[in-house]
């Protein structure tokens, strides 16, 4: 396991996955029942833009520093530009909350959230990232097994799963934890963060995923540039199943400015697939 995302933390991929999070947070906190969020892979929950990694590969200031200076912001990202703001009291963006913090400040009292990284080193960084949150809990263990194991079989659930891609196994794993998160709770909302290399792979999931009748999911891409060379990311997708009705215009806001704004010949894309 050598991903840190340090390195990534605010790059445009992140934009999008966050802003979607934080979109559905908002809705599905409008409900009256308690909601669960599950995170299979959390990271270390807030990021120094000042640092080292981040500073090194620059993805940050191609993708939040730009965010922030925008003029022409679709209103689809206002919520993660006000929460980054609060994070650095309106100053300068030096820090960036990855998908714990933000899910974190948009609990109500009744909602609960479990965090999961298996990483030790980035667990310690997660638990003093929610430290003295109420209906928090951190593990320092494999999410795709947690988000199973843990869901509710009955009430809302919202989990996200966002895994390095390190290993070849991660397609077939979620793939796995989608389908049996499907079986355990009918209602429950599943996020799947994917980077777009090359189609093939990319259509491979989508196939796969379809078949787990978890259904539907709303596909939404972030193409940053054409799918020329495999080797690279060249954009990034958000899989939803059971999104909220809402959820889709949003998600083509947010696809479509990313991709226009930060790409080189971008496209921003949204589908059903049923
Ligand atoms: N979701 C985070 C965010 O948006 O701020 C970023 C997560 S990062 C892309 C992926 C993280 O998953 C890494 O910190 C890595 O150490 C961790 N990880 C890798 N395999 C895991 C597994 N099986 N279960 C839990 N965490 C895992």
């Amino acid at each position: 396991m050598n991903y840190r995302h340090a390195f990534h933390a605010g790059n445009f991929a992140d934009l999008v996955k966050h802003a979607g999070l934080l979109r559905l947070m908002a809705t599905l906190t409008k409900a009256p029942g308690p909601l669960t969020v599950i995170d299979t892979h959390a990271g270390r929950g807030l990021y120094d833009l000042s640092g080292a990694e981040a500073q090194r590969s620059g993805e940050a200031e191609a993708g939040i520093a730009q965010l922030m200076k925008a003029a022409d912001l679709p209103a689809a990202f206002g919520p993660l530009r006000a929460a980054v703001n609060k994070l650095n009291n309106s100053g300068p963006t030096k820090l960036y909350p990855g998908s714990p913090r933000l899910i974190a400040d948009t609990l109500r009292k009744k909602d609960s959230y479990i965090a999961c990284e298996l990483r030790g080193e980035e667990h310690a960084a997660l638990r003093m990232a929610l430290k003295g949150r109420t209906g928090v809990e951190t593990l320092c263990a494999d999410g795709y097994e947690t988000a199973v194991s843990r869901c509710p079989p009955k009430g809302a659930v919202l989990v996200l799963i966002d895994p390095p891609f390190e290993r070849p196994d991660d397609y077939t794993r979620i793939v796995a934890t989608l389908k049996a998160i499907g079986r355990r709770n009918r209602d429950a909302v599943v996020m799947i963060w994917l980077p777009i290399k090359d189609l093939q792979t990319f259509d491979h999931f989508l196939n796969e995923a379809q078949d787990t009748g978890i259904g539907p999911l709303l596909v939404g891409e972030c193409r940053m540039r054409p799918l020329n060379d495999p080797m690279k990311m060249n954009g990034c997708a958000l899989v939803t199943a059971r999104a909220p009705a809402d959820f889709a215009a949003s998600m083509e806001e947010m696809c479509r400015w990313t991709a226009q704004t930060l790409g080189q010949n971008g496209q921003g894309r949204v589908s059903t697939l049923s």
